[in-house]
């Protein structure tokens, strides 16, 4: 084979079930190349912990690759042209990403390289099912998650089966521009960058051992251990998702593998919903490309937001004073995840309790979560906002001192993120203000000092927001 082929990776960092490396593997030496983009515009590049990834990622893909993989910095349109120069390559591959940034950036390159006489071909690698595949009777999109997954996906084709691992010839002659993992200078300046490893295996084949092991080992426990957040009750993909070290079909098909014996079907049903949450927030993203900044539900645009940075900053770092949210901040800190009952409890209480606006959570998310995705991220700060489609209810505001005792009733999430909590008794930990001063005392806590007084007043704060909302127009909510 003697013709070579570029196979353009994006959020598709793995060998197997990536169809286009496999597909421009059966057409000649293939030229693997990824490039960081710096022609986004619109402030959605990716945040620090992603890069962090990334970065762990490409090392990863570059081994699994012989050394072959090659890394630009640049224009996509620009470093792509230069490159079918440079290399006399015929066409070029991508797997599809589904931003309004990546859609309107394709379809340009596309355009250009076609003009050029180099054929492109793209493939679906990160969805179960095409966002354009879904749709209501009447042609319109669903805005419900339930009759999307129910009625459109589940009645729709299967999604497609995983494919092997391609045979590659790698072409491998020198390339000019290219540049070294290092060139790239993905990894954040600060010691952050080691708290990301010292949490996560990122390469292909940890993704793979994280499935095959919440498969055999919390499948079965899924339906209850996913809310608690103290346990390792979830499967903890989405960061390998989002680079796509592991697809969606992989995870569809071989987790209904697993989970096909008797008492397990619950289960598995819970699982694969979860998984078609993911599916309905990029169809959600890719029928409302305004909605990373502006509300699905226009009434939201009156809302009375508040702003204040001294309480922002508070969250962020995690010293409230109310200890589920702060212990959830500090997760997110330390280790660039949070659990998603957690994710619920500390957007509610910014975007409730503080009237702060979604944006602020969402802007803070992107920068640390290592699973960062547009279409996840929007859609459920949309969610917790009340703001979505298919949203909570703007008054169920949630009290997170009752959260807390319901799902962490022993304190073991709180205490592990908070040592200056350690000692409190179960009964006080969700609510150290309440506590006797002998029973502080006992415990070393010293409010205000070694563990921070509540910012706000959970009562209060929750009749203003009921107040706030009362504030705005009615305006008829479609449903279907
Ligand atoms: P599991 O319970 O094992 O679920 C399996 C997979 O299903 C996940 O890996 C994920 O891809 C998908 N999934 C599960 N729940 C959801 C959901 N509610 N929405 C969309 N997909 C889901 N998820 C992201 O991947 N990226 C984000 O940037 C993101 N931001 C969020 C922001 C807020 C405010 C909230 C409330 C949720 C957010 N989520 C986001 C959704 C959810 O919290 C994570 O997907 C989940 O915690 C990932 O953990 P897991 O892989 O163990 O999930």
């Amino acid at each position: 084979m003697t013709t070579a082929i570029i196979v353009w990776l994006r959020h598709d960092l793995r060998l197997a079930d990536n169809p286009a490396l496999f597909y421009a593997a059966q057409q000649g030496r293939v030229i693997p190349v990824y490039i960081d983009d710096t022609s986004q515009q619109d402030s959605w590049a990716p945040g620090a912990a992603s890069r962090c990834w990334l970065h762990h990622s490409l090392d990863n893909m570059h081994q699994q690759l012989n050394g072959q993989l090659r890394l630009f910095k640049g224009n996509p349109v620009d470093v792509l042209t230069q490159l079918v120069n440079d290399t006399g390559a015929k066409a070029i591959f991508w797997n599809r990403c589904y931003t309004p940034h990546a859609i309107a950036r394709d379809s340009l390159i596309k355009q250009t390289l076609k003009s050029q006489g180099v054929e492109v071909f793209s493939y679906n690698g990160s969805l179960l099912w095409e966002p354009w595949q879904v749709s209501k009777g009447d042609g319109t999109a669903y805005k419900v998650f339930t009759p999307f997954y129910r009625n459109g996906c589940l009645n729709a084709a299967p999604p497609a089966e995983p494919l092997c691992r391609p045979e590659l010839t790698l072409f491998n002659e020198p390339i000019p521009q290219q540049l070294s993992l290092t060139e790239l200078d993905l990894l954040p300046h600060h010691p952050w960058k080691n708290r990301i490893t010292d949490h996560w295996d990122i390469s292909e084949d940890a993704a793979w051992r994280r499935l095959q092991q919440f498969t055999s080992e919390r499948l079965r426990e899924y339906q209850d251990a996913r809310d608690i957040p103290s346990l390792e009750g979830t499967s903890t993909l989405s960061p390998y998702l989002q680079w796509g070290q592991i697809s969606p079909r992989q995870i569809w098909y071989y987790s209904q593998q697993r989970g096909n014996q008797p008492g397990l079907e619950e289960a598995l049903d819970t699982f694969l919903k979860e998984l078609a949450w993911r599916e309905f927030s990029y169809y959600q993203l890719y029928h409302n490309p305004a909605m990373t900044t502006e509300n699905l539900n226009q009434r939201f645009n009156q809302f009375p937001w508040k702003h204040e940075a001294k309480h922002y900053r508070c969250w962020q770092q995690g010293r409230t004073g109310i200890p589920i949210i702060d212990a959830g901040m500090r997760e997110l800190w330390q280790t660039g995840y949070m659990h998603n009952r957690v994710r619920m409890l500390v957007g509610s209480f910014l975007v409730k309790n503080q009237l702060q606006h979604w944006h602020h959570g969402a802007r803070w998310f992107w920068d640390t979560l290592v699973d960062a995705d547009l279409a996840s991220n929007s859609t459920s700060w949309q969610w917790v906002a009340g703001c979505g489609t298919d949203s909570a209810p703007y008054f169920r505001i949630f009290n997170p001192v009752t959260q807390g005792q319901k799902f962490d009733p022993d304190g073991h999430y709180v205490r592990r993120y908070l040592p200056e909590l350690k000692a409190l008794p179960s009964r006080y930990i969700h609510c150290p203000w309440s506590a006797p001063d002998g029973v502080l005392n006992q415990a070393g806590v010293v409010l205000g000092s070694s563990y921070p007084l509540p910012i706000a007043d959970l009562k209060v704060t929750r009749q203003a927001a009921l107040q706030a909302f009362s504030s705005l127009h009615e305006q008829p909510e479609e449903k279907s």
